[in-house]
This record gives structure tokens, C-alpha cells and sequence, in this order.
């Protein structure tokens, strides 16, 4: 027997046809105080916000899964849900209830790249969506952050690039074109995905180059078609191009730990120690210097200058610091203003941001620097704008827009006017209970209001004999211990009140969105204060930490050499205050470094010391050393501990041959190459012979500067041969057969690896280690010279190229290929598969 067909009520119907269209999202549908979902929805919504699952007759044999939250109290279920990965369409009614089902429809969608409101954002970092549109072999990528109305547009990128930019702008949510299968699949655990297929053409992007008006032309159409708004936050897009700052994957930036580590623990990441903003804004600014830091020396030397003139003078600098206190977030706010989701609180914080650019000006000119005045000419004080601010809106403006208390008394005389009739009215009030009490000599007698029944006299049980029919009172509500009465002179004076209090709320939420219109003409002016300050607050910062933490501006130099005088690690030396061993870091033109010590003795930590000098210096920052001169890199590439990702089902040994094989790949003579005990992960001879091999060939073909550490002192030997690499060591020494570590690094191989005293530092038993002393002597009493090998000649072996196993497969296939045999078409079909499988 067929199945019968359920006929779901019509509100249903109207749900399950939204619905559709919302496949992957939660559908948030309104019905009156409630937004309600259903189905599979409420199941998903009822377990992730812990809220009862109940059911719905909804015409079907059985309920309908149904869950619900307040209107008025979405946002924190709306968080958990973002937070947890989803997206949510929110339907409203867009009819008034009356005969007949209410017309809804969804007025917006929110999504994790989509949030806008405060309470969920990150104030200290961006919350980036991107859009990816292919263009024959590349990707071109825009971002954007809808909160501040920053929108770029990276051009080109290869598929391992565009997986890196994912990763280093953590963004929230990627938008493709729907037939992008095979990259949906690749990015799918990513990073969260959504599609569309109109290009937009806008007045921001007409001017592009086709690339970059395609990547950001998807994007906006996606933003548009379900933000449901115009966009207003954007006024400019940025094309970047993809090689303009020092690249870092995103590994490298883990065991830098710059911005996070791996274990993610608190208290031990650069960015906690270089920002100390004032305001988001230059939190934010701080940040993205650290995940771009520049290429351009003249960039670089121009952060330097500005926090050089702001050291010139500490009084003023921390009269800076004072005048940047009480700045809200002027990017985001703005953003609320353009777009028409601002409320008066936001006005009382712009009025407030504003107020204190006039002191922060007045600090900048107190440098008496000439750089320092440039900057401070080219901030718009933007006065008329505060004055209005301060002329119109309440000191502390409430959250709604609906209930009055927004605007000024004498910002508008008929505003005015209508306060003074519900004043008055009040004083009426006082006036009519006394002339009550007197008339009617009820002693206890109140007049009181509520929103229902609006203006009453009580009289309590007790006193209701008094009440007598001369007074006129009409009985109005009858309570537990007393009445309420109305006369007509009440009943007169409440129509007068309660209309003069509805036109005033009236009058100030017009008034108010007038305002508000006036404030968004000023957005791209709003936009470029909010950078201002940025760059102000930032360079400040980097100004009194530099000062503080006793760094040093760094010289560049015109060879690929390094001269570092007594550095220190700027994270570790915060934490072990005191006690940090500063170190000299000297290189010679594309020098190796070949580095040796006993475990624990700070290997890593003099290596990543150099790595995070480099990104201070490249981002515009002075850094922890007495001198310092350095070369500009263009890549990092590291190989540090062991990351292994199990979740891959790779080995550490893997991973590090895949680290290195991608570093070997992509280095050039401009780049910083560090490598942490490499080969550690095998059998000894065999992890040797990698190191070995490893060195010598960046040594030879690639040429770039290397830090490589590792615990085979018997690799110390190819000081012989390969005249740019030297021997340096941390030194140890042994006392009473304890080992101390001195953390300091001199030149020259160490000269023995003291594994058996860290074994005994890590308590092993007693005869364990004197057997692995016995062990030892009789190894070293037969030990022979390491065989050094001759250097191979990288140069006579053509085969050095580097080609994937995908690639080696269309090689052969065309190899093996008779072209005699095929006809044009099959030529050409041929030639499109083999296209395809390099894909
Ligand atoms: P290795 O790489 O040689 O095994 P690490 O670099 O991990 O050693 O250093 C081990 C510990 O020694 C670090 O946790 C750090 O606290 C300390 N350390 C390293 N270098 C120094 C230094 N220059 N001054 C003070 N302590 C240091």
C-alpha cells in the first residue's frame, strides 16, 4: 500500500519551503516571542545550547521535533551555535499578524566568517571569510572582515599556497563557485565552506583587473545575498601581492610559536610579549605586522624612525599611552554605523573615541619630533561630528532604540516640548494624589501606573468603606488587598501623558537614525581616524616595549651575513627573568652554522632566538641585543621538534622528511633555513648520512644562511670541507659528574655529548649508568675515524629536479605515447586529461 502523503499545517509548509533553501543551516524561525526550529534542527540545536527538545502537532500522524529560544535573548545561543560550526538563518515575520498566515522570510544568515556584533568577536584579531575563484592554473583569493570593512585580494597562488593562506589568515568560512568539487573535498576539514555563483559587479570592483574583480566579486555577491545589506562597511579593496612579505608556513609559525604553539599554552608566545595596546586597534595592527612581516627595508626603516622620535622623549610617550586610554573600537563601531545595526551606546562610545583625538594630538606634538608632527597633520580631528555627538546623545544612551532615553534635552524643541508635557504630567500626578487624599480623606490613598491598565488610584481593602459615590471613582482592577479606580479627570490627563510619552519615543528613534545617517556619511573618514590610531597605538607600543625590554634597532645589511651582539630569546628571557645567558650570533656571508651541545643545553632555544630576531626585525621592531645587523629574508623555513601528525598517520621521521623536503624545495639564497636535529627519527648511520647530505647540498645549491643543530657530534668534521660552515657549540661542564648547563654558545664542536649525564640528571639507576659508562669506553677505545667522504658534486647530477609522483605519471604517459596514432581530437582530449591528472 502507498505510503499516504502528510499534509503538514500551512505554517508548516511556509517553514519546510524556507527551509529548502537552508539546507545547511539552522533555521532560527520566528513565531512570536520565540525563534523555534524543527526537525533535525531542534535535534542538533537542543543537544549543542542544552535546551529541552519537545514536539509540534504540525498536521503530520506524529509531532514535529521542535526546540525554542527568546527573541529577546538570542545572541548567546546564536554564539554557542557559530562557535560550534554552524551557520543560521534567521526567518522573521515580515507582516503584521492578522487573518491568515504571517509572510516570513530570512532577513539574514550568520555564519562564523559573518559575525558582526561585539560580544562574540575576538577584539584583538580579525575574523576573516574568503572567496576562491580559479583562474586557469591559480587561485586568486579576496578576505574580508565584515566587522571592520577590511577587504583584500591575493593574487595567483598555487594550490599549497592557498592552503597556507587559509591557514595564516584563520579564516572562519570560504566561499566557492558550486562545481569547485574536487577543492571542496580537499578543503572540507579545513575550514568551514559555502558556495555561490554570481560574480558581483560593484562600484568596488569595477576597476580591478579581471582576476581580482572575480575572487572579490564572488565574495561580495555571498555577503550581499545574505547579509541583505549593501555593503556600506567597504570602501576599498586591497590587490596584495602574494610575495610581498616574509613567508612563513604555517608549521613555522607554531615552532616560533608567534601567535600560538603548539600546546597552546598561555604566557609563551611573541605576540604576548610585543603587545601591549592600548586599544584593539592597535592589537590588531600588532598582529597582522607579525603575520606579514615586511620585505621592504624602507617599510621596515620607517616603523623604526617613528619609534626612534618616540623614545626621543618618555614623558611624552607615556602621555601618549594616557590620551589613547577611553578609544572604543572606532573600526568596528564605524562598521555598526554604516551598516544600521548601531545603537545609542554605540554613538556614546564614538563620541567618547572622538573626544580623545585632540589629546591625542596634543601628545603627538609634544615630541617636537618633524616625523612625529607629519603623522599628527594628517589626523582629522573630525570636530563637527563630536559636537553634533555631544549636542544629541544621552550620556549613557540605553541598548534600544525603542524605549526613549537616546536624545538630549534641547537638541530638538519639539522633542523638548513633548518631555516637558510627560514631566509635567508627572508632577500632575503628585499634585492630583494630594488633592485625592484631601477630597476623599483616604489617608492611604496611591496613584499608580502599569502598562495594562495605565493610570489608577488604589485604594486598600481596608479603606474601601471610604469610597463613596460622589467621588466618581469607576472601578478599574479588582487585586487581593485592594481596588483600582479611574475618574475622568485621571482618565482625561493619562490620554494626554500616555501620548505625549509615545510621540517622544517616537520622535527620538526618528531623530536618532537621522543621526545615526548623518554619522555614516562620515564611514571612509571614520575608517582612515581608525587607522590612524591603529598605527599611533601600535608604534607606541613597540616604542615602550622596545624601551622597557632594552631592544636594540637592527642595521640591515647588503650581504647575506649576521652580526648579533649578546642576544636574547625575547619570550624565554621574560619568563626566567634574570637568569637568560645572552648570546652572540655571528654568521658569514650564507654562513651554516652547525650547532652542538648535550640535550637541554638550549640548542633550540638559540635558534628560534635568531628565527624570532628576524620576524621583530622584518615586522618593524627593535629587538632584544646590545647591536645588531642582519640581512632581509625573504622565507623561513623550519624544521623544529617533533610535530607528528598522527591524525595523518605519519611518523615523525615522515613529517620531518616531508619538513624538509618542502624547505629544500621552496628555499632560496634569500631565505633562513632552520633544522633541528634532523634525522633524528632513524637508525643512526642512516639519519647521519641524511644530515650529512642534507647540509651539503643547501651548502652547495641552495646557499642560504642555516641553522642546524644536532647531537652527531661526528658531522662536526665538515668544517674541513665546506668552507662556509662552522662548528659552535653550547657549552656544558661536569661537576662532581653533574652536569651544569651554562647555555652559552662558543666556537668550535663540543666535544663530547654527556647523554649519560642527562640520563643520570633524569634519575636512571645507578647500574644502569655505570654499565652504560663501561659501554661507552670500550666503544670510544675502538672507534674509528668517521670516513669523511669526498664532496659530492651536486652540479654533475642533472637529476635534481623534483618531480611529484602525479607529475612522474603524465611524464611517462607522454613518454610512452604514439603521436603517429592519434587523430587531432584524440590529441586534444588526451592533452585535457593529462591536464587534469596535474591538477
Ligand atoms: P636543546 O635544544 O639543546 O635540547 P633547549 O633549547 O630546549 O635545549 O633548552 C632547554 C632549556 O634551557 C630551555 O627550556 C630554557 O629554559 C633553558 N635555556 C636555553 N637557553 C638558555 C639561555 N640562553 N639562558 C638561560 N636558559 C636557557
Amino acid at each position: 500500500m502507498a505510503k499516504k502523503e502528510t499534509t503538514y499545517t500551512p505554517m508548516m509548509q511556509q517553514y519546510l519551503e524556507i527551509k529548502k533553501d537552508y539546507a545547511d543551516a539552522i533555521v532560527f524561525f520566528r513565531l512570536g516571542d520565540f525563534y523555534e526550529m524543527f526537525f533535525e534542527d531542534a535535534i542538533i540545536a537542543s543537544k549543542t545550547l542544552e535546551i529541552a527538545l519537545t514536539g509540534r502537532d504540525a498536521g503530520a500522524e506524529e509531532r514535529v521535533p521542535m526546540c525554542g529560544v527568546p527573541h529577546h535573548a538570542v545572541i548567546p545561543y546564536a554564539q554557542k551555535l557559530i562557535q560550534n560550526g554552524f551557520k543560521i538563518a534567521i526567518v522573521e515575520q515580515v507582516t503584521e499578524p492578522g487573518n491568515g498566515l504571517v509572510k516570513r522570510e530570512v532577513v539574514k544568515l550568520i555564519t562564523p566568517g559573518m559575525i558582526m556584533d561585539e560580544g562574540i568577536l575576538n577584539a584583538r584579531t580579525f575574523n576573516y571569510i574568503g572567496g576562491i575563484v580559479r583562474d586557469e592554473a591559480h587561485f586568486n583569493l579576496a578576505y574580508a572582515d565584515l566587522s571592520t570593512g577590511d577587504l583584500s585580494v591575493l593574487l595567483e597562488l598555487g594550490e599549497d599556497e592557498l592552503i597556507q593562506e587559509i591557514v595564516r589568515l584563520d579564516l572562519k568560512e570560504v566561499v566557492l563557485e558550486s562545481h569547485e568539487n574536487r577543492l571542496m573535498a580537499k578543503l572540507d576539514k579545513l575550514v568551514l565552506l559555502s558556495s555561490t555563483d554570481h560574480i558581483l559587479k560593484h562600484a568596488l570592483n569595477e576597476s580591478l583587473n579581471p582576476k581580482a574583480q572575480k575572487a572579490s566579486g564572488l565574495l561580495l555577491n555571498y555577503l550581499k545575498e545574505t547579509q541583505r545589506n549593501d555593503l556600506e562597511q567597504f570602501n576599498e579593496i586591497k590587490v596584495l601581492e602574494k610575495n610581498s612579505y616574509l613567508k612563513l608556513d604555517s608549521h613555522s609559525r607554531l615552532s616560533l610559536e608567534l601567535t600560538d604553539t603548539y600546546s597552546h599554552h598561555k604566557g609563551s608566545t611573541l605576540i604576548e610579549v610585543l603587545d601591549h595596546c592600548v586599544t584593539a586597534l592597535g592589537s590588531r595592527l600588532i598582529r597582522k605586522f607579525m603575520d606579514e612581516p615586511s620585505k621592504e627595508q624602507n617599510v621596515i626603516e620607517k616603523r623604526f624612525d617613528v619609534i626612534e622620535a618616540m623614545q626621543s622623549s618618555m614623558v611624552s610617550l607615556h602621555q601618549l599611552k594616557e590620551a589613547l586610554k577611553g578609544v572604543y573600537d572606532l573600526r568596528r563601531i564605524t562598521t555598526r554605523i554604516a551598516t544600521k545595526n548601531a545603537n545609542g551606546k554605540d554613538l556614546a562610545q564614538l563620541r567618547q573615541t572622538l573626544s580623545r583625538v585632540p589629546e591625542i594630538k596634543h601628545a603627538l606634538s609634544q615630541f617636537n619630533h618633524p616625523l612625529l608632527d607629519t603623522y599628527n597633520d594628517e589626523i582629522y580631528d573630525l570636530n563637527d561630528l563630536y559636537t553634533l555627538l555631544e549636542s544629541a546623545i544621552e550620556a549613557e544612551p540605553p541598548l534600544t532604540l525603542k524605549e526613549g532615553g537616546l536624545i538630549k534635552l534641547g537638541y530638538d524643541a519639539y522633542l523638548d516640548e513633548l518631555k516637558n508635557a510627560s514631566s509635567d504630567g508627572k508632577a500632575w500626578m503628585v499634585q492630583f494624589e494630594s488633592k485625592e487624599k484631601e477630597r476623599t480623606g483616604i489617608k492611604n490613598l496611591k496613584i499608580g501606573y502599569n502598562r495594562v491598565f495605565g493610570y489608577y488610584i488604589e485604594v486598600t481593602k481596608g479603606s474601601l468603606d471610604l469610597v463613596k459615590e460622589e467621588f466618581g471613582y469607576q472601578r478599574k482592577q479588582t487585586l487581593s488587598g485592594a481596588e483600582r479606580f479611574i475618574t475622568e479627570e485621571l482618565k482625561e490627563k493619562e490620554t494626554f501623558i500616555l501620548s505625549a510619552g509615545e510621540k517622544e519615543v517616537a520622535l527620538e528613534y526618528e531623530l536618532f537614525l537621522r543621526i545615526r545617517d548623518m554619522v555614516s556619511k562620515e564611514t571612509k573618514n571614520l575608517q582612515i581616524l581608525s587607522d590612524q590610531i591603529a598605527f599611533i597605538d601600535a608604534m607606541s607600543n613597540l616604542a615602550l616595549v622596545s624601551k622597557k625590554n632594552r631592544y636594540v634597532r637592527p642595521t640591515f645589511t647588503n650581504t647575506r651575513s649576521v652580526s648579533i651582539k649578546n642576544g636574547r630569546h625575547p619570550v624565554v628571557e621574560q619568563s626566567i627573568k634574570g637568569d637568560f645567558v645572552q648570546n652572540d650570533i655571528v654568521i658569514d656571508d650564507k654562513g651554516i652554522l652547525l650547532i652542538t651541545g648535550p640535550n637541554m643545553s638550549g640548542k633550540s632555544t638559540y635558534m628560534r632566538m635568531f628565527a624570532q630576531h628576524v620576524v621583530m626585525a622584518q615586522m618593524g621592531s627593535f629587538i632584544p641585543a646590545d647591536s645588531a645587523e642582519l640581512p632581509l629574508f625573504d622565507q623561513i623555513f623550519t624544521r623544529i621538534g617533533a610535530s607528528d601528525d598522527l591524525s595523518l598517520g605519519q611518523s615523525t621521521f615522515m613529517v620531518e622528511m616531508l619538513e624538509t623536503n618542502d624547505a629544500i624545495k621552496h628555499a632560496t639564497d634569500q631565505s633562513l633555513l632552520i633544522f633541528d636535529e634532523i634525522g633524528r627519527g632513524t637508525a643512526t648511520y642512516d639519519g647521519m648520512a641524511l644530515a650529512q647530505a642534507i647540509i651539503e647540498y643547501v651548502h652547495e645549491k641552495i646557499k642560504c644562511i642555516t641553522l642546524f643543530s644536532t647531537h652527531y657530534h661526528e658531522l662536526t668534521v665538515l668544517e674541513t670541507s665546506l668552507k662556509r660552515l662552522k662548528n659552535i657549540h653550547v657549552m656544558a661542564a661536569e661537576e662532581k659528574r653533574t652536569i651544569v648547563f651554562l647555555h652559552k654558545i662558543k666556537e668550535g664542536p663540543t666535544d663530547k655529548s654527556y647523554g649519560i649525564n642527562v640520563a643520570e640528571l633524569a634519575k636512571l639507576p645507578k647500574p644502569l649508568i655505570r654499565r652504560a659508562e663501561e659501554i661507552l669506553n670500550h666503544l670510544e677505545k675502538d672507534k674509528k675515524q668517521t670516513a669523511l667522504l669526498n664532496l659530492f658534486n651536486f652540479d654533475e647530477v642533472d637529476d635534481l629536479t623534483y618531480v611529484s609522483l602525479k607529475e612522474e605519471t603524465v611524464l611517462n604517459e607522454l613518454k610512452d605515447l604514439n603521436i603517429n596514432e592519434l587523430s587531432p581530437i584524440e590529441a586534444l582530449l588526451l592533452l585535457k586529461k593529462l591536464q587534469e591528472d596535474l591538477k
